[in-house]
């Protein structure tokens, strides 16, 4: 599927409906969304590939990724009420993806998920919980050789720190995350934040 088109299947998700700041629940915007997984194609992290969504939220990556050609989809998701948008969604446009209504904390999930090619993710940021994007990150080195993850800007001396000895990021692009009002701790009605899309590659890959 070209960029554009990509883009524009992506716009006709839906989002969250009552968005949990607790969880934070951001959508990834459909452009920077459809920019990340194109970029993973082109890289060949993606067609014919397992790939895993870890927080996929409304299921944004793990179906574009599916439209992407990927050979098997799942997304995890610990908000059921979420994950019930992202089967709709993925209905929607055709996209063959499995959800799982589980935390990444669950001791179940290593078995359903088994180990997969290429993780996408948008984790919490570790805003409202600090260190919330490290379980992630743990999880996604631990079943995939490859990692597609969006941060926020200014993560990356932290981030190869914390991955030091088990891999290294060798490709990082930066973008705006427009977050529109959604908390009633916002202040404006369209907030940008600037986040880097890095991809993470295992020492062993
Ligand atoms: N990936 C989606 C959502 C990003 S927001 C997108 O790109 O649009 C982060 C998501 O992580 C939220 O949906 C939130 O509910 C989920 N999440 C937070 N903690 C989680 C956990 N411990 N296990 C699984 N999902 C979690």
């Amino acid at each position: 599927m070209k960029l554009k088109q990509l883009e524009i299947t992506l716009q006709r998700l839906a989002g969250f409906s009552l968005p949990q700041p607790a969880l934070e629940q951001y959508l990834t915007p459909a452009p920077l969304a459809a920019r990340l997984l194109h970029h993973a194609l082109m890289r060949g992290d993606i067609g014919g590939k397992s790939v895993c969504d870890l927080g996929c939220g409304t299921g944004i990556l793990a179906i574009g990724a599916a439209l992407c050609g990927a050979a098997d989809v799942i997304g995890v998701e610990v908000d059921p009420r979420a994950a019930a948008v992202a089967e709709a969604n993925a209905d929607l446009v055709g996209a063959d993806v499995e959800f799982i209504a589980a935390g990444i904390d669950d001791p179940a999930l290593h078995r359903l998920i088994g180990v997969r090619d290429t993780v996408v993710m948008n984790p919490p940021f570790g805003a409202q919980k600090v260190h919330a994007d490290r379980p992630f990150i743990d999880f996604a080195l631990e079943i995939a050789p490859v990692t597609w993850g969006i941060f926020n800007a200014g993560s990356l001396s932290f981030l190869r720190a914390y991955i030091q000895s088990r891999a290294v990021i060798d490709e990082m692009t930066g973008g705006r995350f427009p977050i529109r009002r959604t908390f009633s701790f916002h202040t404006k009605d369209v907030q940008e934040i600037e986040v880097e899309v890095l991809r993470i590659v295992r020492g062993d890959a």
